[in-house]
């Protein structure tokens, strides 16, 4: 047995689940509360891995849209002289939180303009990796540093929507949740605004026609362009297709039961008894086995150092990004 399995024995199993208990406990007090606009009174204490509350429309970006509108480049970018990344959705009210941005391809020199705003997605709107393009001739594509990437072949008819369905309900979550992603091609005026446009749709609950004139309004892109048209076909289905909310863990959990086995998983509370996020859809029956002899700690790294064990592997595709790369950073 390891050191870290033998801690987990060492704690009086009741006493640590008071503790948790009561931890878990604080957020459920308000089960309606993720729509309200202010953080919720008693979530404010807890600080570690809480997520935001968010909304569904568009007004956040509506209220900041004339300032960045104002913000705007004077001249359209071009691909070796780009125009700078710009916020064109954003669904919590945190500065810094639920925000997607709209740029051009990453590069050395673009870096810090946009590792700025924490990022944990990455999108890019062409085929090949990021760091397989170049803008120029010893101006390469990178990949942001700790970020999750996603491809949206925007030049493909068919496999961009195969793409896009893919991600986007990856990407609205997590940025429902407070993480931030970036959308790009290369000179980020027409491929990825598509692209942005249909998440932005689906995230804020817009219109593509509302989506798109956002992005115009901060970026040089003119959708109207005969040489856009066929961006913006076909996307019909994707934009009504109604996105899964996958629910935002409060904490992690194992069993104390079998510490030769231990399966860290993301947990919530609901109706004050602790569920594991994989069984979120099984109601009671998929609570049951999970009523006793369980402990929690609020981040997946105290899990990892406390718990050790594996991570559950149908927890982690239901997690925002930003905590599935914490898991792969912690459980590797
Ligand atoms: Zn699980």
């Amino acid at each position: 047995m390891s050191k870290k399995h033998a801690r987990v024995r060492e704690e009086p199993p009741g006493a640590a689940q008071d503790v948790t208990q009561k931890k878990a406990e604080k957020p459920a007090a308000r089960p309606g509360a993720p729509q309200s606009k202010s953080m919720p009174r008693k979530a404010r204490g807890v600080k570690r891995d809480r997520s935001p509350c968010h909304v569904e429309n568009d007004s956040i970006i509506k209220q900041m849209l004339p300032s960045l509108n104002k913000k705007r480049d004077k001249v359209r970018g071009i691909r070796t002289n780009p125009e700078v990344p710009r916020l064109v959705a954003k669904v919590c009210k945190e500065i810094g939180k639920g925000e997607l941005w709209l740029g051009p391809l990453p590069t050395a020199g673009r870096m810090q303009r946009i590792t700025n705003v924490k990022h944990s997605i990455q999108i890019h709107c062409f085929k090949r990796g990021p760091t397989e393009v170049d803008v120029q001739r010893g101006e390469g594509g990178e990949l942001i540093p700790g970020t999750m990437p996603f491809r949206c072949e925007m030049s493909n008819t068919r496999q961009r929507l195969t793409d896009m369905r893919a991600l986007k309900p990856r990407v609205i979550n997590s940025l429902r949740q407070g993480d931030n992603a970036y959308i790009h091609c290369v000179s980020g005026i027409s491929r990825a605004p598509v692209a942005a446009a249909v998440l932005a749709s689906g995230l804020m609950n817009i219109s593509f026609e509302r989506a798109k004139y956002i992005i115009s309004q901060v970026r040089n892109v003119d959708f109207r362009r005969k040489s856009e048209e066929e961006l913006q076909r076909g996307w019909g289905t994707i934009l009504h297709e109604a996105v899964p909310t996958t629910p935002s863990p409060t904490g992690f959990s194992c069993r104390t039961s079998n510490p030769d086995e231990v399966v860290v998983h993301a947990t919530r509370t609901v109706a004050n008894s602790l569920e594991p996020i994989c069984r979120w859809k099984k109601g009671v029956a998929g609570k049951q086995d999970f009523k006793r002899d369980t402990i929690t700690v609020p981040t997946i790294e105290e899990a990892s150092n406390q718990f050790g064990g594996t991570f559950c592997a149908n927890c982690i595709p239901l997690l925002r990004a930003s905590l599935a790369l914490d898991v792969r950073r912690c459980y590797r």
